[in-house]
């Protein structure tokens, strides 16, 4: 099923994002997590693509699995960073094969060890021209991502909302958020896409704070930043895995009963491939 109909039926649509294991990790160690989560009725699960695809071949064979065999629906996030276009094309027909109807298309950070890669060198540089030529081919449903806070090579906030536009317009179906920390940032954000004309749903990426360390480390890395009341529970209780874990996931919960409130048309998140936190997630946020 495309997944942009759930949307046109049910308020909010309730997404999960795994990531594959480690190519040094067996690919069955993810099955039992899998398992777990399908006890949690989500009404989709996100695969990522690990960075410069280095773990391609898994994010399809799991997205398989979890469509084929858990038969929950699935998403499999795409990369065009590094890609020829015969790549990208043999990753379609691949998709297409295994029954995959939904993809989450993006450009990729630089490779590994390459902050400046230059993106001009690719077939496609931007997501848009990914967006184009998968639309051109097939009938997938894509979604794409957007930045509630601007995406974090962005000079101009503007100029982030107009290519935000051009991408949407390129055939986008749904937009899926990177993680942010403060409800009010979303809301600006939708008020401003709104005022631009995007109109297709918005599903806000939720990710909750297990260790301060790793928050803080993904943070920089994407951009996200930390809300005062955010960096107090993490100096309070950061010490203590436990402590921060739960204060973690009152935190997660609590932005997303605000989030439904609010009348978000769903809510996508982060699991980081964890069932039990996300399960007291969902439980607190009243969504089980
Ligand atoms: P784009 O939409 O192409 O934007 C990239 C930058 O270029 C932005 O600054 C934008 O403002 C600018 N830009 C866009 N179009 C133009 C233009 N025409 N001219 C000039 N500038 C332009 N990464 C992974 O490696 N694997 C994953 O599985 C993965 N999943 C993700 C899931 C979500 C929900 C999100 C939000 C991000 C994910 N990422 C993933 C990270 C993503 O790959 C990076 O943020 C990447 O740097 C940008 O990808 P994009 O598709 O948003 O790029």
């Amino acid at each position: 099923m495309k997944i942009v109909e759930l949307f046109k039926t049910k308020k909010p649509v309730i997404s999960f994002e795994i990531f594959p294991p480690k190519l040094d990790t067996p690919i069955e160690s993810i099955f039992d997590a899998l398992e777990q989560f399908k006890a949690l009725k989500p009404d989709y699960i996100s695969v990522t693509y690990g960075a410069g695809g280095s773990a391609k071949d898994r994010t399809i064979e799991i997205a398989s699995k979890i469509k084929n065999e858990y038969s929950i629906e699935s998403m499999a996030h795409l990369t065009c960073v590094g890609h020829s276009k015969e790549e990208i094309d043999k990753l379609l027909v691949s998709l297409h094969e295994n029954n995959l109807e939904n993809i989450l298309a993006l450009r990729g950070d630089p490779p590994i060890g390459q902050p400046d890669f230059d993106f001009s060198k690719n077939v496609f540089e931007y997501a848009n021209e990914l967006i184009s030529h998968i639309r051109s081919k097939n009938d997938f449903c894509i979604a794409a991502a957007a930045y509630v806070e601007g995406h974090i090579n962005s000079i101009r906030l503007k100029d982030d909302l107009v290519y935000l536009k051009q991408k949407v317009d390129s055939g986008v179906d749904f937009l899926v958020t990177q993680l942010f920390f403060e409800n009010r940032n979303f809301y600006d954000f939708l008020d401003k896409t709104a005022a631009i004309g995007i109109n297709c749903p918005i599903t806000p990426g939720i990710m909750p704070v297990f260790k301060a360390d790793q928050i803080k480390r993904i943070a920089s890395l994407c951009g996200a930043s930390i809300p005062a009341k955010l960096v107090l529970l993490m100096d309070k209780y950061g010490n203590n895995d436990e402590d921060m874990r739960k204060a973690g996931i009152e935190y997660a919960s609590s932005q997303i009963r605000n989030l439904i409130d609010n009348g978000v048309d769903g809510i996508h998140l982060l699991t980081m491939n964890r069932p039990k936190s996300s399960k007291e997630i969902l439980q607190n946020a009243g969504l089980l």
